[in-house]
């Protein structure tokens, strides 16, 4: 078979320190104990309801065999068939897995999407992998999960170091397997492969979205701001390419090697194009090179850690100097910092609202699958320009009635309308 697509992998960051279990579940109770939510219901939502861990035995190119680790964890199906994205990773493991399938749950819940809360992992090193063995990872996992996934039960998507490519060969194992084409199993699938116009893009599309909201509530002039992406690939990379596009000043992008920074702003277009071409930023002229560390302490308005977990932990939080965080990532943001933030006045739009523009397109695409029925990409954009919209605003709105910040009343949102649902369908038998 060939394969008209490469698969870039950035560099692996070491392991985070923080675990990012405890960190979902230090702001789930905190929510759960201002919603006042019932001990049956807050045990019920606290504990994932499926674990699967599998063996996943390869042949290398060089003939040699290695078995690799790999999880898909359902936290929660209450809302609808369980959605998340695959992670291969040298550090994933099933507490990041159980942290990232819940976030998944709260996230479908806050922006009103009809899934619940999956997510999946396979421990590897894709930079050290050639196509042909990351094909045989993606088969060979597809089918050890095959049981548990499926359109109405649990569809799979990209995450980190897994792309449009990853995503055809899981649907083709499947299908292969159901004998016939099975689009809805998995979503950020290739256009004109069941894929959705926009999708790629959906989740730098919501952060923009996100970013206008949070400078209206802070009365924030775009057109004289300055802006600090940590991270420049799918989620970094859009969100510095549109607010370019409309006249932002970037003034600082970042990789896995460090940071770059221009007072007068980036040429964003410029960088990114340098960076798809030599994968990486280094030797970009256009800007002072900084560590990442430096970069995350940069004074600007808004700062978005677009890159992995635990960027922002104790150690640095006291240290930032922006006004407005918008969370690309998933779990940037350790749980011990929230306090530090807080208390210099940082407006936090929490990563279960930020980034839920992904998710919001992967549900439009396996909505256009199954109708066999494509839209337009403005269609995609306005759709999900909307709903994130009205899922900033709903949780704002919460800020205020229930006097917390915007990732408390996220929790908040997202963990009652779970809650109300699962009350609800009652509890067999
Ligand atoms: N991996 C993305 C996320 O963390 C997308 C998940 C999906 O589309 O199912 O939100």
């Amino acid at each position: 078979m060939s394969v008209t697509q490469p698969i870039t992998t950035p560099p692996v960051r070491e392991a985070p320190e923080h675990n990012p279990f405890e960190s979902m579940l230090r702001r789930f109770d905190k929510a759960a104990e201002t919603l006042g939510l019932d001990d049956g219901l807050y045990q019920i939502l606290k504990a994932p309801e499926k674990e699967l861990k599998v063996a996943i035995p390869i042949q290398r190119d060089d003939g040699t065999y290695e078995v690799l680790e790999g999880w898909r964890v359902q936290h929660n199906s209450a809302m609808g068939p369980c959605k998340g994205g695959i992670r291969y990773s040298p550090h994933v493991n099933v507490d990041e897995v159980r942290a990232l399938a819940a976030w998944m749950t709260w996230k479908c819940a806050i922006v009103g999407v009809p899934f619940g809360g999956a997510k999946g992992g396979v421990r590897c090193n894709p930079r050290e992998m050639s196509l042909k063995e990351i094909e045989k990872v993606t088969r060979r996992y597809t089918s050890a999960i095959m049981d548990i996934i499926g359109p109405d039960r649990d569809v799979p998507a990209p995450d980190m170091y897994t792309n449009e490519q990853v995503m055809a060969w899981i649907m083709d194992t499947y299908s292969v397997h159901h004998r016939h084409t099975v689009t809805g199993v998995v979503t950020g699938k290739p256009w004109g492969l069941g894929g959705s116009m926009g999708r790629k893009e959906a989740t730098g599309r919501g952060l923009l979205t996100m970013v206008r909201e949070a400078s209206r509530v802070k009365k924030l002039d775009l057109a004289k701001a300055e802006v600090v992406v940590q991270g420049s690939g799918n989620v970094g990379g859009t969100i510095a390419v549109l607010l370019s596009e409309i006249g932002v000043n970037i003034k600082a992008m970042s990789d896995i090697d460090g940071g770059l920074v221009n007072e007068k702003g980036l040429d964003v277009p410029a960088l990114v194009a340098y960076i798809e071409k030599h994968r990486t930023l280094d030797g970009f002229k256009g800007g002072d090179r900084c560590s990442n560390q430096e970069l995350l302490e940069l004074r600007c308005d808004i700062l978005l850690p677009c890159a992995t977990e635990n960027e922002i932990t104790p150690a640095n939080a006291g240290k930032l100097n922006c006004k407005i965080i918008v969370e690309g990532a998933n779990g940037p943001t350790a749980a011990d910092a929230d306090a530090i933030l807080d208390s210099n006045d940082v407006f936090v739009i929490p990563d279960i609202l930020a980034n839920a523009g992904g998710v919001v397109v992967s549900y439009f695409e396996w909505v256009q699958d199954r109708r066999g029925y494509f839209w337009d990409e403005r269609d995609v954009n306005n759709r999900l320009h909307k709903t994130m919209q009205k899922a900033f605003r709903q949780v704002l709105k919460r800020t205020k009635t229930s006097k917390v910040n915007m990732r408390t009343a996220a929790y908040m949102d997202g963990i009652d309308r779970v809650a109300h649902v699962t009350k609800m369908r009652g509890l067999y038998p």
